[in-house]
């Protein structure tokens, strides 16, 4: 059983909470057909679909559901008013004493079971994508690395890149930990994944490998450029200060291990030659890159 983090719990508690509230629109439905009664304005309103509580709930939270399925969150905001506009026709023609419609019967039933499958999808798409994303930083752990690596290798070499391995280890962190606490700690390495991920190329892969430890993969034309890279990288971030609250920031600088991954090596391989790298590089002083 995966472990998630409290933040997930509680996400996916408002999911099951909101999806459950949806459910009790079928209760009003029926109700109103049966006795008569109204349903409620939230129902009647041809805004239906923006005063429910899943409507209100899942509009917020858009953008981190199409990040991890856009078709599918898209589908789902499409068949919720969908929904809610054959309801309300279901209860209008009660409430005016005329007999209901087959079409809006059977849009509600089509919709809302549609409704119920995308959105299991999509609760199995949110957990599978907390497993594998760090809480802290938002990066990819390195669960999915072997089948990023064998796409991101597949492409460099169609299309004449050289790949690396290119290990990050912040210098010195448990001094920043003993120092200020874990909490700034914490605040500096979701600093420091922020400015890599702007610092490196768009798709370059990044993970938070362990601890302080960031894996990259890096994409380039040369040995030159991949040095290049490193040297930015190691430079920008000694420069950048880390805001740590009352109108205090620190710096700190990070050491990179870099391993050219052979065109028949696996990533485990490159990635034990990126760690001996790092390794010369701490015991030459640190806040350096050094390539295998
Ligand atoms: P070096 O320059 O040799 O890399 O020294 P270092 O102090 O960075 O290395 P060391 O391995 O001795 O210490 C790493 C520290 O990183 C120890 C650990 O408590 C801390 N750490 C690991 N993960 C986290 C985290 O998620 N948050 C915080 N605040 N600290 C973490
Ligand atoms: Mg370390
Ligand atoms: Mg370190």
């Amino acid at each position: 059983m995966p472990n998630f983090s409290l933040e997930t719990e509680i996400f996916i508690a408002e999911f099951d909470a909101a999806i459950e509230a949806h459910m009790m629109l079928t209760r009003r439905i029926l109700r109103c057909a049966v006795l008569r009664e109204s349903p409620g304005d939230d129902v009647l309103s041809p805004m239906a679909h923006t005063l429910c509580s899943f409507g209100r709930w899942f509009t917020s939270n858009v953008p981190y559901f199409e990040m991890v399925d856009t078709e599918a969150t898209q589908r789902i905001v499409l068949i919720h008013q969908f929904m809610h506009d054959s309801s309300r026709s279901i209860c209008n023609n009660v409430m005016d004493g005329r007999a209901g419609n087959n079409i809006d019967l059977d849009n509600f039933e089509k919709s809302q079971s549609e409704l119920l499958i995308l959105l299991a999808k999509l609760k199995t798409l949110v957990l599978s994508h907390a497993v594998r994303h760090d809480p802290l930083t938002g990066l990819p752990l390195r669960y999915g690395i072997e089948n990023d690596f064998a796409l991101a290798h597949k492409d460099a070499l169609r299309n004449n890149f050289l790949l690396y391995a290119a290990m990050i280890d912040v210098d010195h962190f448990k001094l920043v930990n003993d120092q200020y606490g874990h909490p700034v700690g914490d605040i500096v390495l979701r600093h420091l994944a922020s400015s890599l991920k702007l610092l490196i190329r768009g798709n370059d892969p990044l993970y938070r490998f362990g601890g302080e430890e960031f894996l990259w993969l890096l994409r380039c034309r040369s040995p030159d450029e991949a040095a290049q890279s490193a040297h930015r990288a190691i430079t920008t971030i000694e420069k950048t200060p880390i805001p740590i609250g009352d109108d205090q920031s620190l710096f700190i600088t990070i050491t990179i291990g870099l391993a050219q991954i052979g065109e028949n090596e696996g990533i485990n391989e490159a990635i034990i030659r990126a760690d001996t790298a790092l390794y010369k590089g701490k015991h030459a002083g640190r806040n350096q890159y050094v390539i295998s």
